[in-house]
């Protein structure tokens, strides 16, 4: 079976690893320069290429995320997995605060050897959130209970008539949702916080875990195998291929699908294309109906917001955390990430390199604005954050943007996925938005890889 396969994200190469294996004759298309798709990663240091690379937009892993972690394993880059609980914390009233765990700060070395198995449990959090001053009393021990409850409950359907924000005001308290839940859902959903379904955030506690992971030297490495071993089991990967038709054959070529790429057509038995809906529809706006146009991409469709990443290296380090969501208002941010707080800065030649993210509707004028001026924006804030930051210690800097990042998660979101069989024979449609009560994930996408591969 000739298979085509359009996008070369982790979906994308999962698909054409596992069928190749499988002795299908696989080309697989990715238009951009390298494979990756959201997690691609770019030089980062003055060795270019020789050196190491860091994704355009924050990556690390969760304890739980057992695909991609076999997945590692079977590319022979277990060696490089390392796991680490780095402080992830909330920036409220001018203050931040720990909020993944409590033993992890103990100071008292006695203490420290003794809480030490429990790092990173969830007892260990739930003891985080006990202390988190912010909110009275009553409302910690509530949401604990609520963090412990959606921990233990595995049926994410009974969760699912209900939005994030109306369930955890009923059960939390609003002092919890105000000051814990509405932050944490407006970092990913902007001011879409009260529309995401329950079932989303039944996920983040469900099956996250506090320990993150990460390959000592960049998912890119993981990108690199993928796409080394999609072509030993016999595939072919074209970069820089553009795809920008897909038609039904005719004639003789009845059946076939007909893909126009780099202006040529090539002829293929199936097709998986993995890029967003909209994006499909476009490309096959000449075969679809008009009524699964509407329906899959029309004004009432699944929405998807843009990533928008600012990267500084700077000479020293900023602050303690890895993570810090940005609850407090006047920020241009919503997250700022010490990457080097996690991996040392010595994987990166002795830069600190932090994030600066955004998830935005993709029409917003961030995503237009010169790189000088979004940095002339964006840096004074962070001296917000730490009074002795200097805008001398910046050294060098990017600004990444990506469309069709995040999938807005509504409560109706389940009805508006589209099958992954299309209305036009022998092509599957399977991407990012299919990943559904978890937030998308590479660990997802594989799982949903494997998925189409077995389908096929
Ligand atoms: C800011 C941000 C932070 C994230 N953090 C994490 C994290 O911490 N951990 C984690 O696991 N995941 C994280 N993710 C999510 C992760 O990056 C995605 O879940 C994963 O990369 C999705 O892979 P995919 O192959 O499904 O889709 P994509 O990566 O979107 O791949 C689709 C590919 O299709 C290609 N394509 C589209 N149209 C065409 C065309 N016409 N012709 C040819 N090629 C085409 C695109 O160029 C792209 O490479 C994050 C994402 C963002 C944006």
């Amino acid at each position: 079976m000739r298979l085509g396969i359009i996008g070369g994200g982790v979906l994308g190469l999962t698909v054409g690893l596992r069928r190749a294996a499988l002795g299908d004759e696989v080309v697989l298309f990715e238009k951009g320069q390298e494979p990756g798709g959201l997690a691609v990663s770019f030089p980062v240091t003055e060795r270019g290429k020789d050196g190491p690379y860091l994704e355009k937009f924050y990556h690390h892993i969760f304890k739980t995320d057992k695909d991609i972690v076999r997945v590692i394993g079977e590319l022979g880059l277990n060696d490089l997995l390392e796991w680490k609980t780095p402080p992830t914390s909330t920036l409220l009233g001018g203050r931040i605060y720990r909020m993944d765990s409590l033993f992890d700060d103990v100071k008292s070395p006695r203490l420290k050897k003794l809480t030490k198995p429990l790092v990173g449990s969830s007892i260990d959090t739930a003891l985080a959130i006990m202390n988190f001053k912010p909110l009275p009393f009553l409302s910690r021990l509530r949401f604990g209970m609520v963090g412990a409850y959606l921990k233990f409950e595995k049926n994410y359907q009974r969760l699912s008539k209900t939005t994030a924000a109306k369930w955890v005001q009923k059960w939390a308290g609003k002092a919890a949702f105000e000051r814990v839940f509405k932050p944490l859902l407006s970092t990913k959903f902007g001011d879409k916080y009260d529309q995401i379904a329950m079932p989303w955030l039944w996920s983040r506690f469900h099956e996250r875990t506090q320990y993150l992971g990460y390959l000592k030297g960049g998912f890119h490495q993981l990108y690199l195998k993928l796409f080394d071993a999609v072509k030993e089991a016999g595939g072919q990967v074209w970069l820089e291929s553009d795809v920008t038709a897909i038609r039904k054959g005719t004639g003789d070529q009845e059946g076939k699908v007909i893909v126009t790429v780099n202006g040529q057509e090539e002829v293929f038995d199936k097709v998986v294309v993995t890029a967003p809906t909209r994006v499909f529809t476009q490309l096959a706006k000449d075969e679809l109906p008009a009524s699964y146009i509407e329906k899959y991409a029309g004004p009432n469709s699944i929405e998807h917001y843009g990533a928008h990443c600012v990267v500084i290296s700077v000479d020293r380090k900023f602050f303690d955390t890895y993570w810090l969501n940005v609850n407090d208002k006047g920020y241009p941010f919503l997250a700022v990430v010490e990457h080097t707080n996690f991996m040392p800065p010595s994987d990166y030649d002795g830069q600190h390199l932090i994030y600066m993210g955004n998830y935005l509707p993709m029409n917003h004028p961030l995503f237009g604005k010169p790189d000088e001026e979004v940095l002339a924006e964006f840096l004074p804030h962070l001296k917000k954050i730490n009074p002795d930051f200097d805008e001398s210690w910046v050294k060098k800097s990017w600004v990444w943007k990506a469309g069709f990042a995040q999938p807005i998660v509504t409560l109706d979101y389940a009805s508006k996925l589209p099958p992954h069989e299309t209305p036009i024979p022998n092509v599957l449609l399977a991407n990012m938005a299919h990943v559904y009560p978890q937030d998308r994930g590479q660990n997802y996408s594989i799982r949903l890889g494997e998925k189409i591969a077995k389908m096929i």
